[in-house]
């Protein structure tokens, strides 16, 4: 079974091969970020609280997170495999999850974390642009859309994520090396961590692929 989880700094490309990945192995894909997004989108209590945190580029707190993602996996779609994209981010997300999977009986089988260099993070992150509508990924030098700020998939609109600056980011990297990137270890030690180089996303499907294949 796979019980994945895609770990790497923002702008590594977690996105970007969730989405390529849960195509070719049709499971489902549980972006935290996509579900904060969403319920900002909405309006929702959660939405308003999520937006305070996010658009500073800081981590919303362990116990709203953990919430939703136990009840999303609880959910029947996942009984045959799941991807987590962006989730855990914290030791004690980490902690949670290990026992929610363990009750749930769908525990971790891969941790796979993304590497890219620094300088590649800034410069994907700050030209990237997003369509509001159906969250398709763009950037301004390599991926522009055939019409100027009009998305080639659903005709939305392309804009840039509250958090897609030079100074919300540099709070996020912050946030991955000293809470998140302590979970390397933790999945290291049980066994279940591999890395991959995310410098050139294309060349990066295909080796995913063949991995998770086995
Ligand atoms: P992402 O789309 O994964 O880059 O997430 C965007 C933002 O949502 C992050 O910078 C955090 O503010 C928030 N977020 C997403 N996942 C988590 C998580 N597991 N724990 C805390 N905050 C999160």
């Amino acid at each position: 079974m796979l019980n994945i989880i895609l770990m790497g700094p923002p702008g590594a490309g977690k996105g970007t091969q969730a989405k390529k990945l849960i195509a070719e192995f049709n499971i489902p894909h549980i972006s935290t970020g996509d579900m904060f997004r969403e319920a900002i989108k909405e309006g929702t209590p959660l939405g308003k609280l999520a937006a305070s945190y996010i658009n500073d580029g800081h981590l919303v707190p362990d116990d709203v997170t953990i919430g939703l993602v136990k009840e999303r996996l609880s959910k029947s779609d996942c009984a045959h495999g799941y991807l987590l994209d962006g989730f855990p981010r914290t030791i004690p997300q980490a902690e949670a999850l290990e026992s929610i999977s363990k009750e749930i009986g769908r525990e971790i089988s891969h941790v796979i974390d993304i590497e890219t260099p620094k300088e590649e993070l800034v410069r994907r992150i700050c030209g990237r642009r997003v369509c509001k509508k159906c969250g398709a990924p763009y950037h301004v030098i390599n991926i522009k859309p055939k019409v100027d700020g009009v998305c080639d998939i659903c005709g939305g609109e392309l804009i840039q994520r509250p958090d897609d600056n030079e100074e919300a980011l540099s709070v996020r990297l912050e946030a991955y090396t000293k809470q998140t990137q302590p979970l390397l270890e933790y999945y290291q030690k049980k066994g279940l961590l591999t890395k991959f180089d995310g410098s050139n996303s294309s060349d990066l499907t295909p080796k995913l692929v063949a991995f998770l294949r086995g």
